[in-house]
């Protein structure tokens, strides 16, 4: 797909084309992919954060948010419950801080690893390449971290007072996929600022870095965060400023699927939270293959105050075990089996032939 089509895509307001390239990307993705939909549950085990995003709840200078680390026991029992619950795979997130240390986390992942047939991704933000390799020697085999925006610019001003830009956040992801992790990364869709030929640029990085996991959410506007609070006199005014509403996100997902067909792509908790109930159906019907139910026990789950309106989790197994059930069967597609490890079906020489892989510019 060049980017002139990429362009068409993302500026197309009509329905029924729209309709089609979902529908495409649905196909596309049970050809490579395949049918089943892949279970990771979500442990969101500190809320600690050293970090400035001018859009997350999690900021550093934010007050007024009760910051917690879960126990050892707990994550461990989180993990246990997804087992249960037949999932392949659990992703341990939290704030970017040194609460979360390196040779404490080790343990937790070696207990994970060596008690179930768990694959543990981690989702812990931009820590040194000591705690990386240590993770990773003791099981961790996942890392996800995602670019937020390819505008170098627009990057560095989400992210004041800090070192860093969007070329750290990718040489961070190049080292992650040296040590042998999966890696995943994505972006924000309707952060202001973010023109259409941004969203095209974003795509377009993601198939040059050839992700083995994509994550694609709305920004949800948090009030208590100053991009939240201030809406964006300057940039709403934008002429192509690209929309934060849940259609903008399936087309994203489905342009992402073409771009990169062998990705394990998330219809991630974001876009569950700002679409209405009965559709979000259609979020597993334009190229996702992956819902990341949140195992965060009840008692922390406020306090992990990313956006407003996260999704709350389960109350209970049983009628969570059922909701996936009855969501899955509606989209006629089966739980994965196993860990739900990336594939790789395209041969070298189709990548080439699609331009996959192609130096940039
Ligand atoms: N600290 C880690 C992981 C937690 S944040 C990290 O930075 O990677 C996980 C993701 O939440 C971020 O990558 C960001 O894309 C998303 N996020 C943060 N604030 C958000 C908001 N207001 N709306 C939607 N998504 C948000």
């Amino acid at each position: 797909m060049r980017r002139s089509d990429l362009l068409r895509y993302v500026r197309e307001t009509d329905p029924g084309r729209l309709a089609g390239l979902w529908k495409c990307a649905d196909q596309a993705a049970r050809r490579t992919v395949g049918s089943p939909v892949h279970l990771r549950g979500l442990i969101e085990i500190g809320n600690h954060c050293v970090g400035t995003c001018l859009y997350c709840g999690l900021r550093a200078p934010r007050r007024g948010v009760t910051r917690y680390r879960m126990q050892t026991r707990e994550i461990v029992a989180a993990a246990h419950e997804a087992a249960r619950c037949g999932f392949g795979s659990v992703v341990l997130q939290a704030g970017e801080s040194p609460s979360i240390e390196p040779q404490w986390l080790a343990n937790v992942i070696e207990r994970i690893t060596s008690e179930t047939k768990l694959a543990v991704t981690l989702s812990l933000g931009e820590r040194d390449s000591a705690a990386l390799a240590l993770w990773r020697e003791r099981g961790a085999s996942r890392y996800l971290l995602r670019f937020e925006t390819s505008d170098a610019e627009l990057y560095r001003a989400l992210h004041p007072g800090t070192q860093r830009t969007l070329r750290t956040r990718l040489d961070k992801l190049e080292e992650l996929r040296a040590l042998g992790y999966e890696i995943g990364t994505g972006m924000l869709i309707g952060l202001p600022g973010q023109t259409v030929d941004t969203l095209v640029e974003d795509l377009l990085l993601l198939r040059s870095l050839d992700p083995d996991m994509i994550g694609i959410g709305p920004w949800v506007p948090h009030p208590d965060t100053p991009l939240g609070a201030r809406p964006t006199a300057r940039t709403s005014a934008l002429e192509d400023q690209v929309p934060r509403t849940y259609p903008m996100v399936w087309t994203a997902l489905a342009l992402t699927r073409l771009l990169c067909p062998e990705a394990n792509i998330p219809r991630t908790t974001a876009l569950d939270s700002i679409t209405p109930v009965d559709a979000r159906e259609q979020g597993l019907r334009c190229g996702t293959n992956v819902i990341m139910p949140n195992m965060t026990p009840a008692k922390y789950r406020l306090q992990y105050d990313i956006y407003p309106g996260k999704s709350n989790g389960y109350k209970s197994i049983r009628g969570l075990k059922e909701t996936i059930a009855q969501e899955l069967q509606a989209v006629e597609r089966p739980p994965g089996q196993g860990a739900g490890n990336r594939l790789r079906r395209v041969q070298a020489s189709e990548h080439f032939a699609t331009g996959r892989h192609a130096p940039a510019g």
